[in-house]
């Protein structure tokens, strides 16, 4: 598996010429976070998820170069439309690339706008110790339980996600699980007991989202001449999605 160094990415002063490695931004997201969000990809990922929809984000130099002064820039342009809502960070994985986000989100914040992390939590125990200060709400991927299958799904096990999660509820930082519903994949029992059971003793979280599988991102894989490993996988019908949500909420989980 191909794995980047991302800690010059990691140390040093946020500022606004930090730079970092984007892969793209959305003006008027719905799904990431509450209300209308300004959205920024960033690149660069050390896992490898089996049904991930954005592998031309994985690796952090298929990125563009840019500074977190532009990018706050380019959000104050957009503030006008960003109403009940805010900026999310998402990627690849954007705890790769610390410093940057760390500016970004300070300056954000200075203009009042509510933050959101979005993050699959494998820098876990690698977290700068002022970031979350930056950050209103963190969107938390748990995609598996157990190291064996989290490995399976991700390529990494699955022990700084969980040492993430018990520290965000530790600063009482508010919290959504993110939770993508493969069939066959992540939908035995062990997986959603442990999860719900999990989420559902944490006293931050406030919600669990659970995304049903599909294959949008299969072209992209075609592209990047990669092998697509869930090709032949079904994506999940309304009834077994139903079916979840309600395995989730019967551990006390508000769900959508
Ligand atoms: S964490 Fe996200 S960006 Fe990284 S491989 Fe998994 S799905 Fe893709």
């Amino acid at each position: 598996m191909l794995v980047e160094s991302y800690d010059d990415l990691m140390q040093g002063d946020p500022s606004p010429e930090c730079e970092g490695f984007l892969h793209s931004v959305e003006t008027c997201g719905t799904v990431d976070g509450p209300g209308i969000r300004f959205v920024l990809f960033t690149t660069g990922c050390p896992l490898r998820c089996l049904y991930c929809h954005n592998p031309d984000t994985q690796r952090l130099k298929a990125g563009r170069k840019v500074t977190a002064g532009e990018m706050v820039e380019q959000i104050r342009r957009y503030r006008p439309f960003i109403k009940n809502g805010g900026l999310t960070i998402s990627g690849g994985e954007p705890l790769a690339q610390q410093r940057f986000i760390e500016s970004v989100f300070r300056d954000v914040k200075r203009m009042g706008l509510h933050t959101a992390l979005d993050t699959s939590g494998c820098f876990g125990t690698r977290i700068r110790p002022h970031l979350l200060d930056e950050v209103d709400l963190v969107l938390l991927d748990l995609k598996s339980w157990t190291n064996a299958r989290h490995r399976r799904i991700t390529g990494q096990a699955m022990d700084e996600v969980l040492a993430f999660a018990h520290h965000l509820e530790a600063i009482r930082k508010p919290t959504w699980i993110r939770f993508v519903l493969v069939p066959g994949l992540t939908n035995d029992d062990e997986t959603l007991d442990g999860i719900g059971s999990f989420a559902g003793a944490l006293h931050n979280i406030e919600l669990v989202e659970v995304l049903p599988f599909h294959k949008y991102g299969e072209s992209k894989y075609e592209r990047l001449q990669q092998r697509y490993e869930l090709k032949n996988c079904p994506e999940p019908t309304d009834q077994e999605v139903e079916r979840v949500k309600a395995r989730f909420r019967s551990f006390g989980l508000k769900v959508r």
